[in-house]
């Protein structure tokens, strides 16, 4: 408002389903509110376009440090990025209008849930959406679902998901950045401990549900060492992973907002050549992104993991001419004689 005596602004849409939502519980810092919803199932947008998305919430109480689901409540008017972590709208559920939208489903139709929002996050204790939606698809058949979570709350639903993967095609997409439980704490402060992640990827898949196992994002000098990627993907082959895939980080503006200052905090002197790379482009480009991919690709050998992207991980920057050296972010040493010359046949291919 410019002058005290303005008329405050006239809120449309999201935003006004939004301030009209009504409090159902305030606990710690975090209100919980419930969302008056048309449509449970949207049509996925970009690249996304060919698939059908499920967010059962708005906003995540986990808090990461580089998530970029916070534009999702600029939509709402709620433009402060930290209260994407203190105010969660939960979709109103219907069973009976959740099923019509199913069934106008086709065969073979891809279901992303879990594209915005961690589908787990603490709010499913209260309201369990993704049961109820889940009980919902295990009368269905023909579908190919997607869950991408960092909780171990996931398991809860095991029965339903080996339920659902006799007449449909299943998967779970479990994040797990590091195993490096202080770290963890620090860049995804309220998401369940890597430990109880991978007990969650052992129950899943003990249970007949495949799990791939996601490290994204990838941070420059952060979690990006082969070691550390290496641990990750190990651990999720022990207990039954069967794919593994990371991806660089992607910064959008309202991400950086948080990223940019939790960096100033923790990790200064990574400041001034995260600026730089971000500056410009929320993608990083240059040779960092191809490096990353080798890296991954030689772990999963490794650990005879397959591929597994899922829909929330950006595409990967396409990789620049590698001898285009100015372009270069985060060199690092290079792991053996062949990256080179390996990431220089790959770009002759392209
Ligand atoms: S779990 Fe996902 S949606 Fe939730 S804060 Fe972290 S990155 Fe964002």
């Amino acid at each position: 408002m410019l002058f005290d005596d303005d008329p405050p602004p006239k809120l449309i849409g999201i935003a006004r389903l939004a301030a009209a939502s009504d409090l159902l519980e305030a606990k710690r810092q975090v209100e919980y509110l419930e969302l008056e919803t048309r449509r449970f199932i949207g049509r996925g947008s970009g690249r996304m376009r060919s698939i059908w998305t499920i967010n059962p919430y708005r906003g995540c109480e986990y808090g990461c440090k580089y998530c970029y689901a916070r534009y999702a409540h600029e939509f709402m008017e709620l433009r402060d990025p930290e209260l994407f972590e203190r105010k969660i709208y939960a979709k109103q559920f219907q069973a009976a209008a959740f099923r019509a939208e199913v069934r106008r489903l086709k065969f073979g139709d891809t279901v992303w849930i879990g594209t915005a929002t961690d589908p787990y996050q603490p709010a499913e204790r209260r309201f369990q959406i993704m049961r109820q939606m889940l009980a919902v698809f295990a009368g269905e058949s023909g579908l190919d679902l997607g869950i991408t979570t960092k909780s171990d709350f996931a398991s809860r639903d095991a029965d339903l998901m080996a339920q659902i993967g006799r007449k449909n095609k299943i998967r779970v997409h479990l994040t797990i950045t590091t195993l490096d439980e202080a770290l963890a704490r620090l860049i995804e402060p309220r998401a369940p401990r890597p430990a109880l992640r991978l007990n969650a990827v052992r129950k899943l898949t003990e249970a007949g549900v495949p799990v791939s196992v996601l490290a994204h994002p990838v941070m420059p000098l952060i979690n990006d060492s082969e070691e550390s990627l290496d641990r990750v993907c190990a651990a999720a082959a022990r207990n039954g992973a069967s794919s593994f895939s990371a991806a660089p980080l992607f910064l959008k503006p309202c991400s950086a907002q948080v990223f940019l200052p939790f960096l100033e905090e923790r990790f200064p002197h990574l400041v001034r050549r995260y600026r730089e790379r971000f500056e410009k482009a929320a993608y990083l480009k240059g040779h960092y992104p191809q490096m990353i991919a080798e890296r991954v690709e030689r772990i999963r050998a490794r650990h005879g993991l397959a591929t597994g992207r899922a829909p929330e991980s950006p595409e990967p920057s396409q990789p620049q001419p590698f001898l285009n050296a100015q372009l270069d972010l985060f060199p690092q040493p290079a792991k053996g004689p062949s990256t080179a010359r390996t990431l220089q046949r790959k770009v002759n291919r392209l």
